[in-house]
Parts: C-alpha cells; structure tokens; sequence
C-alpha cells in the first residue's frame, strides 16, 4: 500500500478525520439561522466518512451532496445513511473539489470541515463561491492562529505542513475581499481535537499496525500522528480550527 492507502486505511473507521463534534457543526448550522422550507440544498465538500454529514442531515431540511475524493470514506457514509434512514437525503459524489460537476448558484449551504486546506482557503473559496446562491452560505473550518505570536517550534512545524495557516483576522480578510460579509466565528474545543479526534484515531494504532504488518511506512504513519498529538498538547494555546460562517453578498 502507498502511504496515502494507509493514511485512508487507518483513517475510515473514524468517525471524524479531523477535529470537530457535533455541538460545534449544531453551533455553525444555527449561526447562518436559515429559513428553510425543505428545497434547499447543500454540499458537504470533503465529507470524510461522514461525522458532520448525518448531523447535518438530522437538523438541515433539504437535501445534502456529500463530496469526497475516497470512495473508501464515502462507502462508510452510506453505510451510516442507510443505517439511519437518511439515504433518501444524503447523496454522495465521488469528485475532487477543485473540479466540482455543480451548477451556477446550485446551492445555499456550502459546508466543509477541515478539508478546504487541501486546495487552500482562499482558492477554495474563490472556486467554490460561484455554486453558491447570493445570500447563500459558506460554513469552513480551517486551521487556525488564535493569537498574535508564538514559538517557533510550533510555527515551523504548521508552516511546513501548511503555508496558509494564518489569524482568523486573516482569514476573515480573504472572505471580505471575495464578497462574503461574516456571520458567525468560533473556535473548536479541546474536545474537538482530543476526545473526537486524536485519542479516536491512537485507539486505532494497534489494529492498523498489525493488519499492515508492521510495515516501515505504517509505524512511520503512527508516529508522525503521535508527534502531532504532542505538539497540539504543547501548544494548544495558540492554534484551533476556526468556524468561519459567512454569507455571500457580492
Ligand atoms: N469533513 C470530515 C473530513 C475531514 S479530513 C471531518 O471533519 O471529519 C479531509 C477530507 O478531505 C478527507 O476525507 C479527504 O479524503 C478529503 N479530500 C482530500 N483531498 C480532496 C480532494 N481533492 N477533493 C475532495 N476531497 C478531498
């Protein structure tokens, strides 16, 4: 398996692939306060298995696309949908999100939970803005700098993983100069990362490990995760995943 295979194999039984809960997707969905009346639609961009999705599902009326690039993930979620009985509103599109097969102004909720990274926050947004219906909205939560400075060890380590990291000021910024008048702003829990996310995906560590043999890039995977762990528990004071809420006025 290429290093990308595991990654998935050790991700998909997760409910989450990354940090987040479902008081904090509840918490965005309530910040946009829509009026809905059971037509409306949205995308869910970079679903994952689906953790977000079925809460959605559960408190959006409408109808929900739910887009990832592994199908691998996608086939848990309609396990899940069908289990609960939500496959009638959930559809799931197998597409990377810089190529999207949507319409003008096909939608009135773009939603996407610690996926927008993969192609950037702001090309992201400049890709996806057009499917949205003016007055629609998106709700992204990205990496994010909750305060001014910080050390340097940390700063280099997220610089390395990911350039666009930057202040919600910042990003906020980006969503303005493209349009989009902020709704809404919240950082996610400790909870968020440890209890739903980290501590999730270390209880998988072990069968992932033996079901991949004990293979020199599996223990590499494990522990680049491990150090991941410890470096949010060393400095978990200056960085979350920021919500952003915003609504699309230009
Ligand atoms: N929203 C989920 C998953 C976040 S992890 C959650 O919060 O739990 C990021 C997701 O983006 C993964 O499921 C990954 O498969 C997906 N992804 C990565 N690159 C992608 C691309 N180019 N197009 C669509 N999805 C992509």
């Amino acid at each position: 398996m290429s290093e990308l295979e595991l990654i998935i194999d050790l991700h998909k039984k997760s409910q989450r692939q990354g940090p987040g809960s479902e008081k904090e997707t509840l918490l965005a969905l309530n910040l946009i306060n829509l009026q809905q009346d059971g037509d409306m639609k949205l995308a869910d961009i970079g679903c994952g298995s689906g953790g977000q999705t079925i809460t959605l599902a559960q408190n959006f009326k409408g109808n929900i696309t739910a887009v990832d690039l592994f199908p691998e993930f996608l086939d848990e979620l309609k396990e899940t949908s069908k289990k609960l009985r939500l496959q009638d509103r959930i559809k799931t599109l197998e597409a990377s999100m810089d190529n999207l097969p949507f319409s003008a102004e096909e939608f009135d909720v773009i939603w996407s939970e610690g996926a927008i990274y993969n192609m950037g926050f702001a090309t992201g947004i400049q890709n996806w803005k057009k499917f949205l219906k003016t007055g629609g909205h998106f709700a992204l939560s990205e990496i994010t700098w909750i305060t001014n400075s910080r050390p340097q060890e940390i700063e280099d380590f997220w610089n390395g993983e990911y350039p666009d990291i930057n202040t919600a000021a910042n990003k906020i910024k980006i969503l303005e100069s493209n349009g989009f008048t902020l709704v809404g702003y919240f950082t996610l829990s400790e909870e968020s990362w440890m209890e739903n996310y980290y501590q999730p995906l270390e209880s998988q560590f072990e069968p992932f490990l033996e079901r991949n043999k004990n293979s020199f890039l599996a223990k590499k995977i494990v522990r680049d995760y491990i150090s991941e762990t410890e470096l949010y528990m060393k400095y978990k004071e200056y960085y979350s995943y920021g919500f952003y809420i915003a609504k699309k006025t230009e």
